[in-house]
């Protein structure tokens, strides 16, 4: 989608730090770090956020559990523990209307979050 700044991500129009692709999804660093592990997991599918995933989406959820997964063994978070977080909506904190979930470790997480 034009001037959708994940949609130029994934088209690698501009810059990342990949740390997994494939056909349907990407995983990227954030480029403003909210803990020492914060990593973006976002379908290549322009969906703009958690409300437009649609039942013919679905397995993209599984997909993605998988890579969340396989990222925080990778990042050695897995027996640590860590968040995933959706942001949705101007309340939710959303800013990138490009639906996405961050991979927070490497600290302790606190509640409730701000
Ligand atoms: P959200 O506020 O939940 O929509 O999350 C958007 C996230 O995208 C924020 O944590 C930003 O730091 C991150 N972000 C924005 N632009 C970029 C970029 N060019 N590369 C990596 N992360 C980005
Ligand atoms: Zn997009």
């Amino acid at each position: 989608m034009l001037d959708c700044i994940f949609c130029k991500i994934i088209n690698k129009e501009i810059p990342s730090s990949i740390v997994y692709e494939d056909e349907k999804v990407i995983a990227f660093k954030d480029i403003n770090p909210q803990a020492p592990i914060h990593l973006l997991i976002v379908p290549k599918k322009h969906i703009p956020s958690l409300l437009e995933i649609e039942e013919k989406d679905s397995y993209l959820l599984t997909e993605i559990i998988k890579i969340i997964k396989e990222l925080a063994k990778a990042n050695n978070i897995d027996d640590k523990g860590f968040r995933v977080v959706v942001n949705t909506g101007d309340e939710g904190g959303q800013t990138v209307h490009h639906l996405h979930f961050h991979l927070l470790g490497g600290r302790f997480m606190t509640w409730p979050p701000g």
